[in-house]
């Protein structure tokens, strides 16, 4: 074979894959936005029968060849299709060792999983969701093994969102940040609590929509390039980088939930409609992995979204959708109730300050899943039990605990951990940041242009050129947890006056 035939063939089947990709996601999309909800059968069908394409073109014999062949003449390719190959041939080698059978029943187990979720949250009802979380935590266990058989089971999952991240190093993270924050939080436990019963007046979901738009806007988001649904859990899902969308979940007597949810998943969205051109309908599309996904979004939600000059750009604006509901109130008091910092139940709408604690029980269980040291049926208690002794709040039933994400049923194991770094990766990218930009400046006048600017020259534009750490470093140097809790003690210092 000529390698340029080699590589004409590489780039046939990275664009099939990307058509395949694309039509699962959108079915996806469909599915958790406004499919009815008797829809699952056929649905499952046809993901089961995309997803075998999938696996067959990924890693069938053509693709081994292929990236044998081309492996061979590395010295020859230029930077970028090496890369591709790299990481067409990363996937290749952990898809092998999953039998197609196990592969395609995993991907309708999800399926189903999903549904009986949500429904398993609406009627606070584990028991029904038990079997399947079951089933997926010892698939995951098995996979683990298939991935990387050298690998503790959870350290290889830990890998498949952050490559290079093992529990070593997490239980290392997780101390240092519980250090700063446990006695940080208890100090502001015990200063008066700002009011923010203004928030959860009435908002029709309609005027929500309208300020989902503008926020939009004000980040710099084309519409014409990013979708906004509803969805029960924002996420983001992105086909390439013409084609971006984001959900949202109004509640009419809480404005901050939908606000920061459209500002998180935003932040998403503008890091994948940042990658290079060049990198679309490749294997190295999309973001270099879910910690600095997260740091991104992260970044816009809290690190701009919740600063004293962001909102003194954006309050006249909600106040001009929100007269009635926000006639009383001041600025300065509309960024204290965006900003108080106290222990809750729910992950999505706990605060800066908190965030991370409620990671670090999903770690801890999550770890304890996959050893086998947990089992599914003990999980609703042990949950509640950590939750009192590392928040000190009781969970009332498991709609508002263990049901509350659907990071599981959905088959992330091992995710979680990527929130809690990317945050930590956002402060230390600002400190990197205020070094070429008036980052404060910027917030202040409600044109985020130079930060979104900054960001995708350093990081959005290379897509998944680089491993995480490597493009992490390339950045700001070693990793260091310190600029994270310095950037919440000085923060909350400030705030509540300690
Ligand atoms: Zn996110």
């Amino acid at each position: 074979m000529e390698l340029k035939t080699a590589i004409e063939q590489l780039r046939a089947a990275e664009a099939k894959s990307a058509a395949l990709g694309h039509a699962m996601g959108i079915i996806y999309f469909d599915a958790v936005t406004t499919a009815p909800k008797g829809t699952d059968e056929g649905r499952g069908r046809t993901l089961a029968m995309l997803s075998e394409e999938s696996y067959k073109l990924t890693s069938g014999e053509e693709m081994g060849a292929l990236l044998a062949f081309l492996e061979e003449h590395r010295a020859e390719l230029d930077a970028q299709t090496a890369r591709e190959v790299e990481l067409l041939k990363r996937s290749y080698d952990q898809l092998r060792r999953i039998p197609m059978d196990e592969y395609v029943e995993y991907t309708v187990l999800l399926n189903t999983a999903e549904t009986v979720w949500e429904n398993a949250k609406k009627n606070n009802d584990f028991a029904s969701f038990a079997p399947y979380l079951e089933k997926i935590v010892e698939t995951n266990r098995r996979f683990a093994g298939y991935y990387d058989p050298n690998k503790k089971p959870y350290d290889a999952l830990l890998n498949e969102y952050e490559r290079g991240v093992d529990t070593e190093m997490l239980d290392a993270f997780f101390s240092q940040l519980r250090e700063t924050i446990v006695p940080l939080v208890k100090r502001v436990s015990e200063k008066p609590r700002p009011d923010d019963s203004f928030m959860h007046r009435a908002y029709p979901a309609a005027e929500q929509k309208k300020l989902a738009e503008k926020l939009m806007q004000v980040m710099g988001i084309d519409r014409s390039h990013c979708g906004l649904a509803e969805s029960e859990h924002p996420f983001t899902t992105n086909f390439n980088n013409r084609d971006v969308r984001i959900t949202t979940h109004y509640y009419e007597n809480d404005l901050a939930s939908s606000m920061y949810s459209v500002i998180h998943e935003g932040g998403h969205a503008l890091y994948e409609l940042g990658v290079a051109d060049e990198l679309q309908y490749t294997a190295a599309s999309g973001g270099a992995s879910m910690g600095v996904h997260e740091s991104q979004s992260r970044f816009y939600e809290n690190i701009v979204g919740r600063s004293k000059e962001f909102i003194s750009a954006v309050f006249p604006m909600i106040k001009e959708i929100f007269p009635r509901q926000l006639e009383d109130v001041s600025e300065n008091e509309f960024y204290r109730a965006v900003n108080i910092g106290e222990p809750s139940l729910i992950r999505t709408e706990s605060d800066e300050l908190t965030y991370c604690l409620h990671i670090y029980v999903r770690y801890e269980l999550e770890k304890k899943l996959i050893s086998g040291e947990l089992a599914v049926a003990d999980l609703p208690a042990e949950w509640d039990r950590m939750y009192k002794e590392v928040l000190g709040v009781d969970v009332p039933d498991d709609t508002h605990g263990v049901l509350q994400d659907s990071h599981w049923a959905g088959g992330s194991i091992g995710y979680f951990p990527s929130y809690a770094l990317g945050n930590a990766y956002g402060a230390q990218l600002l400190s990197v940041m205020e070094k070429d930009v008036d980052v404060r400046a910027a917030m202040r006048s409600g044109d985020l242009s130079p930060i979104t600017e900054w960001l995708h020259e350093h990081i959005h534009i290379f897509g998944s050129l680089y491993d995480p750490r490597e493009l992490f470093e390339r950045v700001c140097g070693k990793f260091d947890a310190g600029y994270y809790t310095d950037y919440l003690t000085e923060k909350f210092t400030e705030l509540y006056g300690l």
